[in-house]
């Protein structure tokens, strides 16, 4: 072991109990141990940058879900880029960059047999940088991408409305349509987040659910109906979208932010019928379904990146003790862009 790791400290934030609504600080529980070195075929990551998601405030629940809860007094599940600083894996060599599940801590030791489960990975820092490993050419990206190509399936000339639209998924699911020739609206809470998705993401519009009815808003900017709906946030805005749509539009059920914290049953949306009347569709995506296209996918959106046609905006929070604070930006629109935890100091 070398000096540094012999000495070395995991700081780590493990699920305490299970929140009721909001997580509260109750929830969590720092702790910290010793650095354990890998063994035969294992890897040991020092982490820079941890990926704060929505998904988290599931993942915190019991239930059945498409992957299973943490448990309590386990470390936080969380996507994350860092650098290989032990290696007993051929695969892997000291001072990699990589991703992976990481987990809301400092160090991650991945042993042998759990490389393939934690999506371990080298990433190439030519294509971009570590927050954008996490946003358009990570998960979020991901998502947008297979989502809006596999199950919005896009037309040029189409109209395409995606809601969280200054946010990760939104980002990338807007500027993808509109290469792929579509006419885009967005729909995002507040005026800068509005004129951000507008002027710097190029989108043709954006309502700001905040300032207004975003059905005026879908009047206005859609005259012709919608023929894709990218749905990040679920509830009243999706009730709304669907009296909106168009014959044979796709309806993209990506997340529904606005129930995650709910504390009554989840209501489904009022207005489905309009599915039976417009012959129109409703499918989830969850994203590591594709995870053997995801390489396809990650060049296509660096190739948009490197030659100016997609831009990223992420939002860094430093320091592992800012995690359960800067965890609840996602749930009251407090993060501008991909929100990102910085751990590297
Ligand atoms: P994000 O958009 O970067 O951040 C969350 C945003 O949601 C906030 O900034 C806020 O934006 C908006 N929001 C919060 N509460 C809201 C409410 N009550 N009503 C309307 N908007 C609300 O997050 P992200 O990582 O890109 O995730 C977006 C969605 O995609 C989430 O639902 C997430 O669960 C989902 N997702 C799904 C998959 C999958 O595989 N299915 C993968 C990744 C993400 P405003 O300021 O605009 O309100």
């Amino acid at each position: 072991m070398s000096t540094d790791l012999a000495s070395a400290i995991n700081h780590q934030v493990r699920l305490a109990a299970r929140p009721l609504g909001l997580p509260r600080d109750g929830d969590w529980r720092f702790t910290e141990e010793p650095v354990a070195l890998p063994d035969e075929g294992g890897v040991l990551v020092r982490a820079t940058h941890l990926s704060l998601d929505p998904a988290m405030r599931g993942w915190m629940n019991e239930g059945k879900s498409y992957i299973a809860p943490v448990g309590i007094g386990e470390v936080m599940r969380a996507g994350g880029i860092g650098v290989v600083v032990a290696s007993k894996n051929p695969a892997f060599a000291v001072g990699d960059k990589v991703s992976g599940t990481l987990g809301v801590q400092t160090y991650c030791l991945v042993p042998a047999g759990h490389i393939g489960r934690s999506g371990l990975a080298r990433i190439d820092t030519k294509l971009g940088s570590d927050t954008q490993w996490l946003n358009v050419l990570g998960m979020p990206g991901m998502t947008g991408y297979f989502g809006l190509m596999d199950i919005g399936q896009p037309k040029p000339g189409e109209t395409v409305v995606v809601s969280g639209a200054a946010g990760a998924v939104g980002q990338t699911v807007g500027q993808l349509a509109k290469i792929k020739g579509c006419r885009v609206v967005g729909i995002a809470g507040g005026a800068d987040k509005c004129r951000f998705v507008v002027d710097e993401l190029g989108f043709d519009a954006c309502i700001d659910y905040k300032a207004g009815s975003v059905r005026d808003g879908l009047k206005q900017h859609c005259p012709g109906g919608v023929d894709i709906y990218f749905d990040n946030v679920g509830g009243e805005i999706l009730d709304t979208v669907l009296t909106r749509i168009n014959r044979k539009a796709r309806i993209v059920i990506c997340g529904a932010i606005s129930q995650y914290n709910a504390t009554a049953p989840v209501q489904g949306p009022k207005n489905y019928l309009s599915l039976l009347v417009n012959r129109a569709r409703m499918e989830g995506v969850v994203v590591f379904d594709y995870a053997e296209r995801y390489p396809a996918a990650i060049a296509e959106l660096a190739g948009y990146l490197k030659d100016g046609r997609m831009k990223s905006r992420e939002d860094v929070v430093k320091g592992l003790a800012s995690f359960p604070a800067a965890l609840l930006r996602l749930f009251d629109g407090g993060n501008f862009g991909k929100l990102v935890l910085d751990v590297s100091g």
